[in-house]
């Protein structure tokens, strides 16, 4: 695991040289590329890398990418997926332009050329059960058992799949499996399912079909009708490509497609299994699929993270044929660098602490000016009011406190900034011993925040006005899981009790409660900021999109 970001070698990796070499040799003269999601979940951090891997190649290359939905299981399939992974592609700025498909429109093909491979003796009709199926298969050290079906005539197999299709059995009597070779030493050519029976109704094909097509039979299928070229999957599938090219071999396709494998996208703190995501939901450890602790896209989107900086991100990590996990910082710096550069300044005090400038005129307020942006003179100035009452930040104010602690405390001077030095002059405490409000005087002659006798001071604090400031509420996330690599079959003991603090009497700008933009903004010292979709008049909720530095890993004490 690294932290630091290896710049990756300027967008080049395996994949993008094969496809420069198969346009370089004139084997295709356009490439074609898809990105096939199951519409049983929202898409992750880990889609967004191979959405950004099929649609850049596509964009890079002059060719283009198909958006298609793998709906051939409509037990898990749900139109909500589907409309969400939609947005979600956009989001991250890629088109499919008119190229939107679905596995399901080529259901009818797909049976043609099933009933082709039983007339040519490639497939039958199996009467035994998943288990049987299952432990006839053999393991990896030992070969499988034919099964007692597997040379049924022709013609009964025929009958028997017809009547399958017809709905005559029920789920799980037979299956269509392919004849290859129940000892080849790759398991998924021992006599793969190519259909199973299954009374469903599907959110596209209705009731039309009783028989469903499997993962294997469908996708490979589906990529030479499309006239797909590199049809590029995560590493699991190496194994299956035996498969993928022995069924587009036998059967009489359009095109010839090649699968090619990389590593799937692994993040420390984070699972990306769309069960456990669901799981998540569903049991309510989140508050939905857009959660902000979510690695979702919409929960990323609802934080406030840049498309940009996910691109960036995914640009970063590469593509490599290993598997491997990237350190969830490495995504933080993304998001951090890019919003460092594009966020606007604004003061917000997260968890307030009342201060009373004893000498300040009772009555009188005045306007500061404040720059928007440090390194963007172009983003201009803004004015924020003092008054004689503010609020600063409670951790900002010690009574005791240590050597090293500079900020406010009894008797010392700090500035506020843009506005005056101030000093601590009293402390008012409730019954309970809590300091709940402090007393101090400013300096007139420090103005704009320095000192005309040029005496220094070693804080600087953000604050706003009591009078002119707003209340919000705040929502400050961490990271959803505690462990550095959660467990995926036991998750729930792995979640972070600390991910989602609300700080409901936090004081913002004015202009930040007014501003009706989904801008990320940096509340100076705290982070970045993006209002919630929770933002209703009168009651601004914000969320924080990510701290200022990375004090998470050292806070758990993980970090590998
Ligand atoms: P699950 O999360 O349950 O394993 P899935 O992620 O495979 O499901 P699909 O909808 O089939 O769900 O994924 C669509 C595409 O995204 C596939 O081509 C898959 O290889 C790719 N993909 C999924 N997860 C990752 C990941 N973590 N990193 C990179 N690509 C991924
Ligand atoms: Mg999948």
């Amino acid at each position: 695991m690294t932290t630091e970001p290896v710049a990756a070698e300027a967008g080049r990796d395996f994949i993008r040289d094969i496809v420069q070499a198969d346009l370089s040799s004139n084997k295709h003269s356009r490439i074609v590329t898809r990105f096939p999601p199951e519409p049983n979940g929202y898409l992750h951090i880990g889609h967004a890398k191979s959405i950004a891997l099929n649609f850049g190649i596509a964009q890079e290359f002059g060719g283009k990418c198909h958006l298609r939905f793998d709906d051939t299981n409509p037990t898990r399939e749900e139109q909500e997926y589907i409309d969400s992974i939609q947005a979600d592609v956009h989001w991250l700025g890629y088109d499919w332009g008119t190229d939107l498909y679905y596995a399901s429109d080529y259901f009818d093909r797909l049976y043609d050329w099933a009933e082709g491979l039983i007339k040519a003796g490639h497939a039958y009709v199996d009467d035994q059960s998943q288990e049987e199926i299952r432990v006839s298969r053999g393991t990896l050290t030992e070969p499988g058992k034919n099964s007692p079906f597997r040379d049924r005539a022709v013609d009964e197999n025929l009958d028997l799949f017809r009547r399958m299709k017809a709905g005559e059995f029920p789920n799980g009597a037979r299956v269509l499996r392919a004849r290859i070779d129940m000892a080849s030493g790759n398991i998924n050519l021992r006599d793969p399912v190519l259909y199973r029976i299954l009374h469903a109704e599907h959110p596209r094909t209705g009731t039309k079909w009783s028989i469903y097509p499997s993962y294997d039979y469908a996708h490979g299928q589906s990529d030479a009708i499309e006239g797909i070229t590199h049809s590029i999957c995560t590493l699991e599938f190496e194994d299956h490509r035996p498969l993928y090219e022995w069924l587009l071999d036998k059967l009489p396709v359009p095109s010839k497609p090649r699968q090619y494998e990389f590593a799937r996208l692994n993040l420390t703190y984070t699972l990306l299994s769309k069960r456990v995501l669901t799981q998540l939901v569903r049991d309510g450890h989140v508050s939905g699929w857009d959660d902000p602790r979510m690695p979702t896209i919409a929960g990323l989107k609802r934080r406030g993270v840049p498309p940009a900086a996910v691109r960036e991100f995914v640009k970063r990590i590469g593509v490599a044929k290993a598997n491997s996990v990237v350190d969830v910082g490495m995504l933080e710096f993304c998001i951090r660098e890019h919003l460092n550069r594009t966020a606007q300044r604004r003061m917000a005090v997260l968890r307030p602490l009342k201060v009373v400038i004893e000498n300040y005129p009772e009555g009188q307020t005045e306007e500061l000016e404040a720059i928007n942006h440090p390194d963007d003179p172009a983003a201009g100035t803004r004015k924020i009011a003092f008054g004689r009452e503010l609020y600063i930040e409670r951790d900002d104010f010690m009574e005791n406190p240590p050597k090293k602690f500079f900020r406010l405390s009894p008797g010392n001077e700090v500035r506020l900034r843009y506005a005056y030095f101030v000093k601590c002059t009293g402390v008012i405490k409730n019954d309970a011993g809590d300091v709940v409000e402090l007393r101090c005087t400013y300096d007139p002659a420090t103005k704009g925040g320095n000192a005309p006798d040029g005496r220094k001071v070693k804080a600087t604090m953000h604050w706003l006005s009591a009078k002119d400031s707003v209340p919000a509420e705040i929502r400050v996330y961490n990271q959803l899981f505690a462990n550095p690599s959660p467990n995926a079959s036991n998750f729930a003991a792995d979640l972070n009790a600390e991910s989602l603090e609300v700080l409901p009497d936090a004081r913002i700008e004015p202009s930040v409660a007014a501003d009706n933009s989904n801008e990320v903004m940096q509340f100076e010292r705290q982070g970045y900021f993006v209002r919630d979709r929770d933002f209703a008049p009168g009651k601004p909720v914000f969320n924080r999109t990510i701290g200022l530095r990375d004090t998470f890993a050292k806070e758990v004490g993980g970090k590998g």
